[in-house]
Order: structure tokens, then sequence, then C-alpha cells
């Protein structure tokens, strides 16, 4: 009897033991760094993404810093909010006071629970409505949501804090902000335009291949005083090149559909487009992906 309670004893110490280890080696599992924040302009700096793969963080996070504190837009994946804070504090000591989440990806919403929960925390009402949806909000972690929505422009801050959030329609996703820091003729795009290739288009989340090149052609038409362009994935460029893309994405989508009206396959249509030597550093990588979702709109 006494040795069988030793023996349980023994084996409810060694289940204990082994759940902590586990806990343990699941919270000490190495995450790829991430990079020293760079300056944008002034008091903009950015903490960069990096390509997707093995090394893959996240988005770029924009890190605004102002009067009444820091903004910091999008969070990159789950895991990197104390390295993201740890970042921020190397160029001010103010507190991290508003999270803008560009769109519901896991990329640019994950460490949005690395931060204190009273940080207001701010997207497009589709996106929020997109996030509800994620495992990654249920429950406890309701509380990372987005507490303000907005339905076509909303600005935070004032005077030479400002940001203006805009809204020009479906693409990425249906929630995709457009964010801009006037005061310093900044824009930074989300996944609107996140490199230069076809885009991601997620169907699942209201994106859409063939309203992409209309939404792009209003937020080129409708965002001005702008030069320093932040991409969604890839290194700050200017306004020329968010321009480019626009161009590229009426060229590419009207290239899709004339391969569906034709007939062609996905297989075929991407074996056939190529624009890469119409628009110079672009690549072709993401064309089938992209073609598949294409290809699924037009059918329906
Ligand atoms: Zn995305």
């Amino acid at each position: 009897m006494k040795r069988a309670t030793i023996l349980g004893a023994l084996l409810v110490i060694g289940v204990v033991g082994g759940l902590a280890s586990a806990l343990v080696a699941q919270q000490q599992q190495p995450r790829p760094p991430l990079p020293d924040v760079t300056k944008v302009k002034d008091n903009l700096y950015v903490i960069a993404s990096s390509a997707p793969g093995p090394e893959f963080t996240g988005g770029n996070t924009g890190v605004f810093v102002t009067d009444s504190g820091v903004v910091v837009v999008d969070t990159k994946l789950s895991g990197y909010g104390p390295t993201i804070l740890e970042k921020i504090k190397k160029v001010t000591s103010k507190p991290v006071t508003t999270i803008i989440n560009t769109h519901t990806h896991g990329d640019h919403t994950g460490s949005n629970e690395g931060f204190p929960a009273t940080v207001d925390i701010v997207a497009h009402e589709n996106t929020k409505a997109n996030m509800v949806k994620m495992d990654a909000f249920k429950g406890d972690k309701a509380q990372f949501l987005p507490k303000r929505t907005y339905k076509d422009k909303m600005s935070v801050g004032s005077g030479k804090d400002r940001i203006d959030l805009y809204y020009f329609g479906a693409g990425h996703t249906n929630g995709d902000t457009w964010v801009v820091y006037p005061a310093l003729r900044v824009l930074q795009t989300g996944d609107m335009f996140a490199w230069r290739d076809a885009p991601t288009i997620d169907r699942n989340n209201g994106g859409s291949g063939i309203d992409y090149p209309k939404t792009l052609s209003k937020a080129v038409a409708g965002i001005k005083n702008v030069d320093v362009v932040i991409p969604g994935h890839s290194p700050v460029t200017t306004l020329k090149d968010l321009q480019e893309y626009q161009r590229f994405m009426v060229d590419w989508v009207a290239a899709v559909q004339a391969a569906a009206a034709a007939g062609k396959s996905v297989d075929d249509a991407a074996a056939s487009i190529d624009l890469t030597g119409k628009y110079p550093g672009y690549k072709n990588e993401r064309y089938k992906a992209a073609i598949t979702a294409v290809y699924a709109e037009l059918k329906k």
C-alpha cells in the first residue's frame, strides 16, 4: 500500500515534470531574431520583415513615436511582443499606446497578445470580423482584438502625430488599411503592396483579384502628399514603385482574365503569362497561387 503510494507519487512527479519540461521547451523554442529598428524619417521607424521561409518573422512593423506614446503598425507572427518592445526601447522610453493592424493575417496580428491589454487596437471593421474567426483571438485572447474600427476613413492622434487610415476596397483581403503619416509624407501599405510579384489573394477573408487593381487605383488617386512607401513585406521604397505596382496589377489581372476567356488551365495560364520583361525587378514565383484564386472568383 505504502509502496503503491510512493510509486504513485513518483509517477505524478514524473508526469508533471515531463509536462513542465515540455512547456519550458515550447517557451524556449528559438524564434528567428528580429532586426533592429531602422529610421524611415524623423520619429517613424520600421522593424523590417523577413522573407517567408524558416527565418520568417512576419511583415514590416511601423513604429511611430508620438508625444503621447508609441503607435505600432502590425505586430508580426506570435511570440514577438517582448522582442518588439525591446527593440522600441532602443529609440524611446515611451510606452506603446496604440496598435494598428493593417489586416487579419497572423504575420501582422500575431503578437498583439504580447502588449499590455490596455493598448488601444485599431483596424478596419471587416478585419475585426475576420480576426474574430481566428483561433488566436478566441477565449481570453479576445482582449487583443481591435477595440476601435472604421468603415472608410479614420484619424488617430492629432497635429504632427496624426495618422490617417483609409479603406479603398477589397484586394489582399476585404479589410486592408492604408496607413498614412501625413506630417512625414509616408504611407504604409500592408499587404496590398507586399512585394514585386503577384499578390496573395485571400478569398477566405474576402480578398478579390478582380477588385485588386481597382482598389490600388483608388488608393493611388486618393492618397495625396506622400513620397515614401513602406510595403507589407519588402524594403522601404517610393511612391513611384506603388504606382508601378498598380499598373502591373492592371496588366496582370487583364492577362489572367484573357487566359481564362481562352479556356486555358491554371497551369497553362501560369506558364504563358510573364510580365517580368515589362516590369524589371519583378518576380513570377507567385503567379500560380494568385491565378488559382482569380479563376475561382471568375467561376462564381
Ligand atoms: Zn497578409
